[in-house]
């Protein structure tokens, strides 16, 4: 389950509530279905006092797909959680779409064009296209749920890892401690500073173990500087050696791996632009911004056993996280992906840039948008039937609509009635991070 979103008559956000009882009143009359995605409903009277704020939205934003959670503060129950796909590589792909038929333009002559060379500057701050999307969507997201939910505050994991947490007084150096916060902290630094790779073999994409240069059992510290990642083969092979012994093949990797033991990493490092940038949106969303380290987000995660998934990150971050988060395992997330709403493209092109078939038409008709999700009762003709799906208009009044089960054209508007407006995100329900434990 995730909690349904209640409005009261002006629109004002309540506490989210049980599917079950959204269902009662739904059933009793006392409500409507005000937004289908993500569900909430509207009470047909005013409520007299505000609600309480006592809700924290929790954000774990990542480059492809972002972790979203509301977590209840006084009950400790993660209430609604989503995953948030971005379009980072459609867009870059567009992009790249259009630099080509523009280029391709210029070289046919088929008009002057004045050469523009002095008007490229960017701006500070400045983000790529498909970057800035993605803050975009996380932005958009936080402030639809804002008007859904009494939302009183939000985390954010904006760091990888803590520089304060690893100083704290009484850990000498960087102690690997498996399972503590410390630890997490640490090997987070070590992930970042070792750039995610096996630091003997480069390899990336494959468990890393923590690993002393110096081994401790000829007295290596566990200060950070005698700390590297390696992956598992090559720890195996180094085993009790001396890494000068070890590498004495490769004396130029061996200078490397020592000169870069040696220098210290700055916490701005763990910082990247992108989440940054979303950061500074938030705050000038007026509500305050609680910002955890990915370190800090691991230990959580691992001290209440959850599985890993975006939306469970998220729920993780930040030093306001209860103990023992409740109802985490109930939750079925709703994915959400980008998908924009229009393409601004007039005309479509041939692949050698000239223009083929007519000018984009109208954007509406008979009242709908490509893109709308619509119920379609046909009465008569070969599409008798009932249809739920995202609409593709024409301009003569006969749609596409894509079901569950497939695509079905030629369905006049007449029989559509539109169940939820095209807002720029397509909508899917996951599933459950873990499954009940049986009685
Ligand atoms: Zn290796």
């Amino acid at each position: 389950m995730s909690a349904v979103f209640v409005l009261d008559a002006e629109r004002r956000p309540l506490a989210p509530v049980h599917p079950g009882r959204a269902r009662l009143l739904l059933k009793a009359g006392q409500v409507a279905v005000f937004k289908r995605h993500p569900f909430t409903i509207i009470l047909k009277r005013s409520v007299a006092w505000p609600a309480p704020q006592r809700f924290r939205l929790k954000i774990d934003p990542g480059s492809k797909t972002t972790g979203l959670a509301l977590v209840d503060e006084q009950t400790h129950e993660v209430v609604w959680a989503a995953e948030l796909r971005h379009q980072g590589a459609r867009i870059v792909e567009r992009l790249r779409a259009r630099r080509a038929v523009r280029r391709g333009r210029r070289q046919r002559h088929t008009r002057y064009r004045q050469a523009r060379f002095a008007n490229r500057r960017r701006k500070g701050g400045w983000l790529p296209p498909s970057q800035r999307s993605r803050v975009q969507n996380v932005v958009t997201w936080v402030q639809r749920l804002r008007r859904l939910c009494p939302i009183a505050a939000l985390s954010l994991e904006l760091v990888s890892f803590d520089m304060q947490a690893l100083q704290t007084p009484g850990i000498e150096g960087i102690q690997y401690q498996q399972g503590t916060l410390a630890g997490c902290e640490a090997r987070e630094y070590l992930l970042v500073k070792w750039e995610h790779a096996c630091a003997y073999c480069g390899a990336t994409g494959i468990p890393l173990e923590v690993e002393h240069i110096r081994p401790s059992s000829r007295g290596g510290s566990h200060r950070e500087s005698n700390l590297t990642l390696s992956c598992v083969a090559c720890n195996t092979a180094k085993g009790t050696q001396d890494i000068r012994v070890f590498l004495a093949h490769d004396p130029e990797r061996l200078a490397r791996i020592l000169a870069q033991a040696q220098a210290p990493l700055r916490d701005a490092a763990a910082v990247n632009a992108t989440r940054w940038a979303l950061y500074k949106r938030l705050v000038e969303l007026g509500l305050p911004v609680e910002v955890g380290s990915g370190g800090r987000t691991k230990y959580n995660r691992a001290q209440q056993e959850m599985p890993k998934t975006h939306w469970t990150d998220a729920a993780c971050v930040g030093a306001s996280t209860p103990e023992q988060l409740r109802n985490w395992q109930r939750v079925r997330p709703l994915l959400i992906t980008a998908t924009g709403r229009q393409c601004r493209q007039m005309c479509n092109v041939d692949k050698r840039g000239f223009p083929r078939g007519k000018p984009k038409g109208p954007s509406r008709s008979h009242g709908l948008r490509t893109g709308d999700m619509v119920r379609a009762v046909v009465t008569k003709g070969v599409h008798r039937g009932t249809y739920i799906g995202r609409v593709a208009i024409k301009s003569d009044g006969y749609f596409k609509i894509t079901t569950r089960a497939g695509e079905v054209e030629g369905i006049h508007a007449r029989y559509c009635r539109a169940l939820h407006r095209g807002d720029g995100y397509g909508y899917a329900h996951g599933s459950l991070a873990a499954l009940p434990p049986q009685v």
